[in-house]
């Protein structure tokens, strides 16, 4: 079925990014894969093509307000490519909506420049060694010292923690004993700033590209001119922005499923099993053809939910719906995709056991598949 979601000006987009990602990422990213990380120039050259401003203020040299559609081309693309930009889907669509909703004029004078030259690069500091699914649980503390905040805590699992300059970090400022969501309080930490370092990159099962990091923080001085937003605020922050992560997480998992779909077909056509094409047995049309069918449903949701997304009413419970649905779509994908190339697609060197390895962490990260199946169960009455 065809997606009716572009019009010219993506497909003109489409063309731009298709030709970069052809021209500067597919021929060096071997190279990638094994340094485990994107160079950063690639962030500055995606900056030239303006897709770092996408949506950023046009005072700042951004494109102003911008369709969240070019991003859904972007994540396309990439997937299409066979090839993953790391942490730069969390800094555009995850990070920067929260610099863009909360950052005061002064904010965004001082920061948005830089962001869209690709100089300032961003993560989002929540999931701590001890609370992940339960961010009212979040223990990193900031007691307010005349004009500053004195930071204490630990972050684990950032992604893009080693890339960053500017650091979202959620930190407990008050308690009240009778709501636990509130007195969470979003402050921008900035690499340099003494007590802030970043720990190990994390060695992970997937996305090798994508920089996943430690961080801590010990009696960091943040003035209070970094408070994001109001004091006290941040879980419904937090709880107004997950929804568009979790539209993102929910592209990446139906992208990268279409991309194992696109290579089996390849593969499947081309070897031979008892002197005959793997694709001629019934077995492998019937698993291609209930993948297709998979695919084809998870997509038909996305693009409804990034319709309501559009025009800012994409509610809570429908992005949880949705990505539950094309996350778990995408790992039935994988599953079978691989069993088709049979040994060869265990061997790392055939993009699906990639793709596979990817896969697992869609439903966990960005809210775990149990923590949606809460939420959506909470609108049941239940
Ligand atoms: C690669 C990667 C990148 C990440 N990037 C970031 C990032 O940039 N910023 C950030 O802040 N975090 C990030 N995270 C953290 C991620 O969001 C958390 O891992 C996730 O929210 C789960 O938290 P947890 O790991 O502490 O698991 P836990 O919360 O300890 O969950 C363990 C198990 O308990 C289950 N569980 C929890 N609560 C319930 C419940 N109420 N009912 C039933 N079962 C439940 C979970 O579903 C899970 O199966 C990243 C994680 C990974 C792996």
């Amino acid at each position: 079925m065809r997606s009716t979601l572009f019009g010219q000006d993506h497909e003109d987009f489409r063309m731009v990014v298709r030709s970069f990602l052809e021209r500067e990422v597919v021929p060096v990213y071997d190279d990638w894969l094994e340094a485990q990380l994107v160079p950063r120039d690639t962030f500055r050259a995606l900056a030239k093509l303006g897709i770092l401003g996408l949506n950023m203020d046009e005072e700042y040299g951004g494109s102003g307000p911008a369709s969240y559609l070019y991003s859904v081309v972007l994540w396309e693309e990439t997937a299409r490519a066979l090839v993953s930009l790391g942490p730069l889907r969390c800094h555009l669509d995850v990070v920067l909506p929260y610099f863009r909703a909360y950052a005061t004029a002064e904010q965004r004078r001082r920061w948005f420049p830089g962001v869209v030259t690709g100089d300032l690069f961003t993560a989002i500091a929540m999931t701590e060694p001890g609370t992940g699914s339960d961010l009212a649980g979040i223990r990193t503390s900031a007691v307010r010292d005349g004009a500053d905040w004195i930071l204490n805590g630990a972050k684990t699992f950032i992604t893009g923690g080693v890339h960053a300059e500017l650091v979202i970090v959620v930190a407990r400022t008050s308690t009240n004993p009778d709501d636990r969501r509130d007195g969470l309080t979003l402050f921008v930490v900035e690499e340099g700033m003494p007590g802030f370092t970043k720990g190990r990159k994390l060695a992970k099962l997937g996305l090798a590209v994508q920089d996943t990091a430690e961080l801590s923080f010990s009696d960091v001085r943040v003035p209070a001119t970094n408070v994001l937003g109001e004091e006290g605020k941040a879980f419904s922050y937090l709880g107004r922005n997950l929804a568009g992560e979790r539209l993102g997480i929910a592209l990446g998992a139906i992208t990268a499923a279409q991309s194992a779909l696109d290579a089996t077909i390849v593969y499947v056509k081309e070897r031979e099993v008892f002197g005959k094409p793997l694709s001629s047995f019934q077995n492998t049309k019937f698993e291609l053809a209930a993948v297709a069918t998979d695919i084809e449903a998870g997509r038909a949701l996305f693009d409804k939910a990034v319709l309501e997304h559009e025009v800012g009413d994409l509610s809570p419970v429908d992005a949880a719906k949705t990505k539950l649905f094309c996350t778990e779509v995408q790992a039935r994908t994988m599953d079978r995709c691989l069993q088709l190339f049979g040994g060869y697609g265990y061997m790392m060197e055939y993009p699906i056991a990639r793709l596979y390895a990817d896969a697992r962490v869609t439903r966990i990260y960005g809210g775990t598949s149990e923590v949606l199946k809460t939420i959506i169960s909470r609108s049941l009455g239940l």
